[in-house]
């Protein structure tokens, strides 16, 4: 049997993790995410579910073992369910791991499905435990959809993570609060900064930025905190309450950049491939896709050269109070 190609980058890193975006639409409107009135893109910009499914599959043909589902919010886009399904058959063959980010408002409908087809964990992410700030943050959420989707979740034998973007002024009062909860569920909880990514409209990237060095402090005067060594190839930093044997992530683009171990690759809804979340270098892999239906040849070309581009890192900082390194992109459409 053939061994399975790698994908290596010009730093020596393997790329072996894919995020996918698979609609840049979403049921929410968080305020650090998009603004109220967001255009999305034309259906025919996206690429259909069967591209998504023939495009991945390359993918892990070529050496990703790791995929996470992502959008916008990946569980409204019509037919989900299907892909999902259709992709999980490399699950225990070139596939290790099929997982998702979602808000969560969806999943009372859909966590059954996602265990039967072998998905044993989902980040959701969760900003607040109060209903009126959720709704300020959320614009559009309910917060009891959400806290019955972590449920639906945990009673179908998934693994939870809650992702919690720091945001100054608004969460900073319930950090103690939500890691409790977060250890009374049996939940682990990643922090993250607020990135610059895509125009907010009326929204103030400065007036949100926590840094999540000063969230540290703050968690230390409460409970005593152990690095854990772990890395998972992405931007996060691992600790463990001694007192609770809770995880704690870290997710510091901006404080920290940890780009030399980088894994992944992302994959936007319209099928360009970007090398890395902050920067502007992408690869049209929707065109290679639809000019050749009948061979993958030239998309496995085309990401090959994509990963043989892959820069060391981005350049994200908000130093001297101004928003260095934005992206004109939203995170929605690139899958965060
Ligand atoms: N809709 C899903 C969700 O909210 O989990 C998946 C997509 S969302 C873009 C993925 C993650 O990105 C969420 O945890 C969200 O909080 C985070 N996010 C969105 N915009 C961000 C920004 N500007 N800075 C940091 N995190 C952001
Ligand atoms: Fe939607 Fe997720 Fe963006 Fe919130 S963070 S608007 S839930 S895509």
């Amino acid at each position: 049997m053939m061994d399975t190609p790698q994908l290596i980058d010009p730093f020596d890193r393997t790329i072996n993790y894919l995020r996918v975006s698979v609609t840049d639409r979403c049921d929410f409107r968080c305020v650090y995410c998009m603004s109220e009135n967001m255009t999305f893109l034309p259906k025919k910009e996206l690429l259909t579910l069967e591209e998504l499914d023939r495009l991945c599959s390359v993918f892990i043909s070529q050496g990703i073992r790791k995929l996470r589902i992502t959008g916008g919010e990946p569980l409204v886009r019509r037919g989900i369910m299907d892909f999902f399904k259709s992709i999980s058959r490399h699950l225990g063959d070139k596939l290790d791991e099929l997982t998702l980010t979602t808000n969560g408002s969806q999943l009372t409908r859909f966590a059954d499905d996602l265990a039967a087809i072998g998905v044993k964990r989902v980040n959701i992410s969760l900003d607040t435990l109060d209903a009126q700030k959720f709704k300020d943050i959320t614009r559009w959420g309910q917060l009891k959809k959400v806290l019955d989707g972590i449920k639906a979740a945990q009673a179908a034998g998934i693994r939870v993570k809650i992702n919690m973007v720091a945001l100054k002024g608004t969460n900073e009062e319930e950090l103690e609060d939500v890691i409790r909860w977060c250890a009374e569920k049996d939940m682990d909880i990643t922090f993250i900064e607020v990135m610059p990514m895509g125009d907010m409209g009326e929204e103030d990237r400065l007036d949100q930025y926590w840094a999540l060095s000063d969230l540290r402090k703050r968690i230390e005067k409460t409970w005593e905190l152990t690095d854990i060594p772990e890395n998972t190839g992405g931007p996060a930093r691992y600790v463990r309450v001694d007192k609770t044997g809770q995880k704690i992530g870290f997710i510091t683009p901006l404080t920290h950049n940890f780009c030399e171990s980088c894994n992944r690759v992302r994959l936007t809804c319209t099928g360009q491939l970007f090398q890395c979340l902050g920067q502007e270098k992408e690869t049209d892999l929707r065109k290679s896709l639809r000019d050749n239906p009948d061979s993958d040849a030239p998309v496995i070309k085309a990401i090959h050269g994509a990963i043989a581009l892959k820069p060391k890192g981005h350049d994200f900082s908000y130093d001297r109070k101004t928003v260095a390194g934005e992206m004109t992109r939203h995170m929605s459409h690139t899958g965060g």
